[in-house]
C-alpha cells in the first residue's frame, strides 16, 4: 500500500509551499487509486490525478467542493454526506454509498466508516483502511471517536487531524461536541490503542503559519513522550507500507 499526501492544508486561508492544497489523501494498492476527499482546491486537478475512486469523509467545502462541477471516477460516501452532495454535478451511476453497518470493498481495499463527532452539519466518519497485509486508520476531521480503542485496534499507521497541536478547537452543542481533538489528545488515543506510529494531516494555522522544523520538533516531541513516532504530513510525502 502506498500513501500520497496529495495536500495537507485544513480549511485556512493561509498556506505555504509544504502545506499548499486542501487536505487529500491517495491510497494506492494493485495499480488501482482511491482519492480520500476532494476539497475546493482540487476543483479541475482532481482531474489530472486520474483516481479510480473518491472516498468521503464528510460535506464540509474543504473536502467535497472539488466534485460541484462533477467528478472523473465514482465518489463513495455516506447517505449523510450524499444529501449536501445532491445538488454536485455527478453522474447518477457515479454516486456510490459507504455503508457504516458493513465494510466496503473498493477494488481490494476495505473500509471500514465509524462515525465519529466533528460536525453537526457535516456529520464526518474516520476509516479503518485494511488489505490483507496491512490496516491503518484515518480520522478525517476528528474532535472525538466513540470506543477508540476498538476503532484503532492493531493499526499500523494512525493518520490524524492536524488542525490543532495543543489549543482545542471544541465546542459544546445539544449534547454533542464538535470541532477538532489536538494532536496532543490523538496521540493519547493511540496510545490507548497500542498504535505506536502517527501521521498528522488537514494543518491548521499552528502549522502553516509557522517555522515547519520547529514544529515538527514539538509534534515529535509530543509523541515520543507516548512512545510514538509522530510526524506532520506535507504536501507531496510519500508513505510506502
Ligand atoms: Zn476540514
Ligand atoms: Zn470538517
Amino acid at each position: 500500500m502506498k500513501i500520497t499526501f496529495l495536500g495537507t492544508k485544513g480549511y485556512i486561508d493561509s498556506r505555504s509551499r509544504r502545506h499548499f492544497r486542501h487536505t487529500a489523501t491517495l491510497i494506492t494498492y494493485k495499480n488501482k487509486k482511491i482519492m480520500i476527499d476532494c476539497g475546493i482546491d482540487w476543483a479541475k486537478k482532481v482531474w489530472k490525478i486520474k483516481p479510480d475512486a473518491i472516498v468521503i469523509t464528510h460535506a464540509h467545502p474543504d473536502h467535497v467542493w472539488g466534485l460541484k462541477e462533477g467528478s472523473p471516477c465514482p465518489v463513495y460516501a455516506t447517505k449523510t454526506s450524499w444529501k449536501s452532495m445532491e445538488n454536485y454535478l455527478i453522474r447518477e451511476d457515479q454516486r456510490k454509498i459507504i455503508y457504516l453497518s458493513k465494510p466496503n470493498t473498493i477494488f481490494d481495499i476495505t473500509f471500514n466508516a465509524i462515525k465519529n463527532e466533528h460536525s453537526l452539519i457535516a456529520p464526518a466518519v474516520s476509516y479503518r483502511i485494511s488489505t490483507p497485509q496491512h490496516t491503518i486508520f484515518y480520522s478525517g476531521d476528528v474532535v472525538y471517536i466513540p470506543h477508540v480503542k476498538q476503532a484503532l485496534k492493531n493499526a499500523e499507521l494512525y493518520i490524524g487531524d492536524a488542525a490543532t497541536i495543543t489549543q482545542p478547537l471544541v465546542r459544546k452543542k445539544d449534547n454533542h461536541i464538535y470541532g477538532h481533538a489536538t494532536i496532543g489528545t490523538q496521540l493519547t488515543w493511540c496510545k490507548k490503542a497500542g498504535v505506536t506510529w502517527a501521521i498528522f494531516t488537514h494543518c491548521g494555522s499552528q502549522i502553516v503559519d509557522h517555522d515547519g522544523r520547529k514544529v515538527a520538533a514539538q509534534i515529535r516531541k509530543l509523541g515520543k513522550q507516548k512512545g510514538i513516532k509522530a510526524k506532520v504530513a506535507y504536501d507531496g510525502m510519500v508513505i510506502n507500507l
